[in-house]
């Protein structure tokens, strides 16, 4: 059995943190391949190592000291290692980078990805576990992207069987060039590497047990989600439920490899499992979860009657694609359409946009309607179920709140509404009420056998 166990940046801090990663790793003999990210926030206001490192290129390329931010770094490793006794000589190596980080000595890849770098070499000592550096495992092209056919070959070959330690977040080209993946992009390395180990599970150890149907913020006791699909999980995502980096989700997805997020401060918290069928039987929540985004518009384009219908439409979006502009939805109507799209995408050029509309289609009016939030209700159970919508939109009216657009996909795991920002709240509030009760989300079993379920 072989669990890849990735611990993101709260869960590797401090010493205390380390502790307890120590107390899970021997809970279980499957848990002997490690990933880690660089320390990150201790406490609120705390900065990441990570974004400490970025800064700290920032002021050798603008030729300021940076002393005492490489001293702050440095600390933060010393107090980890005097903590917990660690014989690794981090002060000898630690000063040799800063050093030569100081003289502009390395590239802005090499010099962030030493957070997650001195973070595993003290995590590998005190657990016991061979180090082995990412560049050794994970392989880029020039370009940046990923190598999977000879990451997989490096695996093959560098990966001990017994176990090890390796840095997320980066790796190297053929030369050895360190070269970064997106921020957050420790859960990626992870992924990658429950991949080509052919791991049976992906744990993900943050600082959250799991998703929570919807933003603790906005409903108060939003209960977490026990298993979730990947096209949910892609769904919720999107829409700013974020605890995962979206992109972890293909390696392991690809494989057939569950992913589970797990709390590295409450282990014993089931956290939510991630994989490709989540049935469990009669008892499935009605919805999985509800996310949502503000900072959305839409641009509402109606045509000119006595125009072609035909390219109308493609014609208009050719323009979103000149400019860049990634059209979200496209809610349309017989003789209009409207392309909603995230405001700070056409912050600078909205109205040069909207001019070149207006001349590459002619149509009969424009209008931008500014200040919308996308709020996605998502759940695989949804599907072929009448009535749901219904009992959604009912709710949201009974509250007053004015629901400007709407789509759902054919395959039904996803009902999206746009409402005011002003009524952001509200909706999400009223939708969660709308499909729970005092035990939580209602379950689909509690459903039948009547049809329409409220
Ligand atoms: N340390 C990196 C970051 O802060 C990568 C990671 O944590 O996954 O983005």
């Amino acid at each position: 059995m072989i669990k890849i166990t990735k611990f993101g940046g709260s869960s590797v801090a401090d010493a205390e943190h380390f502790k307890k990663i120590k107390g899970i790793i021997d809970a279980d003999p499957a848990r002997r391949f490690v990933v880690v990210s660089a320390c990150g926030r201790r406490f609120s206001g705390d900065s990441k190592v990570t974004d400490l490192l970025y800064l700290v290129d920032a002021h050798v390329n603008y030729h300021v000291s940076c002393d005492d931010l490489l001293a702050d770094i440095g600390q933060r490793y010393f107090d980890i290692a005097d903590e917990l006794g660690l014989s690794y000589p981090i002060r000898e190596e630690f000063s040799a980078f800063a050093e030569r980080a100081s003289k502009g000595g390395y590239t802005t890849e090499e010099l962030v990805s030493r957070g997650e770098y001195f973070t595993a070499r003290l995590m590998a000592e005190y657990l016991g576990l061979p180090f082995i550096d990412a560049t050794d495992m994970v392989a880029f092209h020039h370009d940046g992207t990923l190598s999977m056919k000879r990451t997989a070959e490096l695996v093959k070959k560098n990966a001990r069987e017994g176990g090890f330690v390796m840095p997320g977040f980066y790796g190297a080209t053929k030369e050895g060039k360190v070269k970064l993946l997106d921020r957050g992009g420790g859960d990626i390395s992870g992924s990658i590497l429950a991949q080509c180990l052919e791991a049976d599970l992906y744990e993900n150890w943050t600082d959250v047990s799991g998703f929570l149907s919807a933003d603790p913020r906005i409903v108060e006791g939003a209960q977490p989600i026990p298993r979730i699909t990947y096209e949910e999980l892609r769904e919720l995502s999107y829409m700013g439920a974020s605890v995962l980096h979206e992109e972890a989700v293909f390696p392991v997805r690809d494989a057939g490899i569950p992913l589970v997020i797990k709390n590295t401060n409450a282990p014993e918290d089931p956290g939510t499992i991630i994989s490709e069928t989540a049935k469990e039987g009669d008892s499935e929540p009605i919805i999985t979860g509800i996310a949502g985004k503000r900072g959305f518009l839409a641009i509402n384009v109606a045509r000119d009657r006595t125009k072609s219908r035909i390219g109308f439409m493609r014609r208009a979006l050719s323009v979103f694609e000149r400019y860049g502009v990634s059209v979200e939805h496209m809610p349309t109507g017989v003789d209009q359409f409207a392309a909603v799209v995230q405001a700070s995408d056409v912050k600078d050029s909205l109205y040069s946009l909207v001019s070149d509309i207006q001349e590459e289609v002619e149509p009969l009016e424009i209008e931008v309607v500014e200040n919308l939030a996308l709020i996605a209700t998502v759940g695989r159970n949804l599907r072929g179920r009448p009535g749901i919508s219904g009992h959604l939109f009912g709710m949201l009216g009974q509250e007053g709140v004015s629901v400007r657009m709407i789509t759902q996909g054919c395959d039904e795991i996803n009902i999206i509404i746009g409402v005011e920002e002003k009524d952001f709240d509200l909706a999400i509030k009223t939708i969660y009420k709308a499909f729970s009760d005092e035990n939580g989300i209602v379950k689909t079993s509690d459903l039948e056998p009547v049809r329409a379920p409220f």
